[in-house]
């Protein structure tokens, strides 16, 4: 049900079957599709962040995880 590029506006965590509230944002890249400064973004709860983080770490994708709440006051 939900794809991967998911709505930064849903504020809804990015991993399949989770409703929760996103906490952290995940932007990655994957260096053998995405070429220059194209990156995507995952949202992700609390409890997955470390999650999606390892999923990409483990494909050796280039990753920044950065809290959203931050970029939710300056907006
Ligand atoms: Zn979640």
């Amino acid at each position: 049900m939900i794809g991967l590029g998911t709505d930064l506006d849903s504020a809804t965590c990015s991993r399949a079957g989770c409703r929760l509230d996103a906490l952290w944002r995940v932007d990655w890249r994957n260096p053998r599709i995405h070429t220059g400064e194209r990156f995507k973004t995952w949202l992700a709860c609390d409890l997955h962040v470390d999650y999606l983080r390892d999923f990409l770490a483990a494909r050796d994708f280039p990753l920044t995880v950065s809290a959203l709440s931050a970029e939710k006051d300056q907006a």
